[in-house]
């Protein structure tokens, strides 16, 4: 059982993240959520987990660009919440432009929430793990750490990054009780999908409808969107002790994409 256990999900206000938090909840995990959003809209989200599901649930707004804020986040959980037993890298920002194109602060900004947040908190989260001898460390990549788009190269480049990242943290702390995985979706319904739509429609030539059905569910041999719960649920599973040994792998969860 989970119960009692503490998690810190990155980007939880929204999309995956939140479906992941509320997910741990459920199981009786004490949840840090974390991102960006409105405060009242935040703090509703925060004390309704609490209330549901009769956990602690604190949000911490530690900005995923900055490596200090990311470090003193786990540092804070560690020395005043109980530790972080389960550590879930999710944050993540996307944005659809041709490489010659691609403005320089914007693969920086993507570098560095896809990938380098996940280094400071995975480092930040090692000692405690270590010292209790238990951890999971899961992180949201994509079937883009497996496969890439034209027009994606930062946040492509950043899920295989991050898929690296998963497997060396594997390798050394395997013997620790400690597993480290990512989760690879496919394409599911959240704001980030929504929001690159625009941008493909401009950068394919191509109206919304065949976005969505021409672009998004072509990649998809189901023809349908992966849901936020069904992500949520793997990252539950892989907390478990059935999932012990199950660690360095990178799941895919896309409707076949990646088969192809
Ligand atoms: P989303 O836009 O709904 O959520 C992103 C979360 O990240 C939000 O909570 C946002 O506030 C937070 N965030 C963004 N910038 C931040 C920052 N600087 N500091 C802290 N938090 C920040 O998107 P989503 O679709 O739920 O994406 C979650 C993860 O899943 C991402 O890593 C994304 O790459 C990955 N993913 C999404 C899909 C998809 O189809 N939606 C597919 C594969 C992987």
């Amino acid at each position: 059982t989970l119960k009692n256990r503490n998690a810190i999900v990155t980007g939880s206000t929204s999309g995956i993240g939140l479906a992941i938090a509320r997910a741990f909840a459920k199981e009786g995990v004490n949840v840090t959520i974390n991102g960006l959003g409105d405060p009242a809209a935040i703090e509703a989200e925060r004390a309704g987990i609490e209330k549901e599901f009769g956990v602690k649930a604190y949000y911490s707004p530690a900005d995923m660009t900055q490596p200090e804020e990311i470090r003193a986040m786990v540092k804070e959980a560690e020395e005043q919440r109980g530790g972080v037993d389960i550590l879930v890298n999710n944050a993540g920002v996307q944005h659809v432009a041709p490489i010659e194109d691609f403005p320089i602060e914007t693969w920086n900004l993507i570098l560095a929430i896809n990938l380098s947040a996940a280094f400071h908190a995975i480092a930040a989260a090692i000692p405690g793990m270590k010292s209790r001898k238990w951890g999971r460390i899961i992180s949201t990549a994509s079937a883009h750490s497996l496969v890439a788009s034209p027009f994606k190269s930062a946040y492509v480049t950043a899920k295989h990054g991050l898929a690296g990242l998963t497997k060396t943290a594997a390798l050394e702390l395997a013997t620790f009780g400690v597993t480290v995985n990512c989760i690879s979706p496919g394409y599911v319904w959240t704001p980030l999908v929504e929001k690159q739509i625009p941008d493909t429609m401009e950068a394919r030539h191509l109206t919304r409808e065949q976005v969505i059905n021409d672009v998004i569910l072509a990649a998809q041999p189901t023809k349908q969107f992966v849901t936020a719960d069904q992500v949520a649920s793997l990252a539950v599973y892989l907390s478990t002790d059935a999932a012990a040994q199950i660690t360095g792998a990178n799941i895919s969860i896309d409707g076949g994409w990646t088969a192809e």
